[in-house]
This record gives C-alpha cells, sequence and structure tokens, in this order.
C-alpha cells in the first residue's frame, strides 16, 4: 500500500504542520503541533509516533523534523490534494468548497488514479485557489514533464 494510503487524517495534518513550522535550524515542539491540531500533547504524540516510525519524521529531544521521505510525501499529498480540488472544480463546485470536498478522498487515492484524474483533466498547471500541481510521472507531454531516463541510466 502507498504511504499516503496508510496515513489517517490527523496524521497527515501533523505532517503538514511540522513541514509548514520546522526551520533550518529547529525541529518542532510537541507543545506546537498539539496547538495547531488543537488537540492536547498526548493525543498529538499518538499521531507523531506512527510518522515517526514510518520513516516520515525524526524525533530529538521532543523536536520534529521531517526526513526526505517525509517531505517527498508532503509533495506527493499536495499532488493528490491539488488534483482532487480541481477534479471537484471542474463538476461545478465553487472554489471555496473544493478544498474540503477534496479532503474526503485525498488519502484514499492511489498515485495512479491520481495520474489518470490529471490527465483526464489535461494536467492543470494549479488547483483552484492558484496553488501550483506539479508533474506527472507519466510520458504525456504535460505540465513540465519529467524525462524518463535514458535504458540503464541509474535512478
Ligand atoms: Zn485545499
Ligand atoms: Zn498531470
Ligand atoms: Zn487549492
Amino acid at each position: 500500500m502507498e504511504t499516503l494510503q496508510q496515513l489517517t487524517r490527523r496524521q497527515i495534518d501533523a505532517l503538514r504542520s511540522i513541514g509548514t513550522q520546522e526551520t533550518p535550524e529547529r525541529g518542532v515542539a510537541l507543545k506546537s503541533t498539539a496547538l495547531s491540531l488543537k488537540v492536547r500533547p498526548p493525543s498529538a504524540l499518538g499521531y507523531l509516533s506512527p510518522l515517526e516510525s514510518m520513516g516520515l519524521i525524526v524525533r530529538h529531544r521532543g523536536k520534529s523534523r521531517l526526513t526526505a521521505r517525509g517531505r517527498a510525501t508532503l509533495t506527493e499529498y499536495q499532488r493528490h490534494h491539488r488534483v482532487a480540488e480541481t477534479l471537484f472544480g471542474s463538476l461545478g463546485l465553487p472554489p471555496a468548497e473544493t478544498c474540503a470536498a477534496a479532503r474526503e478522498i485525498d488519502l484514499a487515492l492511489s498515485h495512479r488514479t491520481v495520474e489518470e484524474v490529471c490527465r483526464a483533466q489535461r494536467h492543470p498547471s494549479e488547483c483552484p485557489h492558484g496553488a501550483p500541481i506539479g508533474p506527472c510521472r507519466t510520458t504525456d507531454p504535460s505540465h513540465t514533464p519529467p524525462r524518463h531516463p535514458a535504458p540503464g541510466t541509474a535512478l
């Protein structure tokens, strides 16, 4: 199962809040994560522990930071979320409502399905709120298409 599909809504929210609050110098205190999720610290810790076991964050002296894998997972999440928003937008939902609707499905979709949806929408470059949608991993000439490595090239 893909990483996003293993995460709960609260876990991805915790991961996102660490991603926005951490600085190059400092990780994020449990208290700050708890505050931004509007829960008590023990509950916040309950979201962080699985993220740590999955290798998405590291915790050191009570401060959390994203790992490279955690950052990549956030990037994937943004793609899923923004493509889903665009889908609901194309179905007629006003932009203000697409965000909440997208949150109902963005974790459940596989990368493959997100790419299918993205292709069906002709690879939008941004979500209804103007946030950029990164490239698909398909061979479609789209957004800023990623180059497939030449045969024999290590990736
Ligand atoms: Zn949104
Ligand atoms: Zn695309
Ligand atoms: Zn958006």
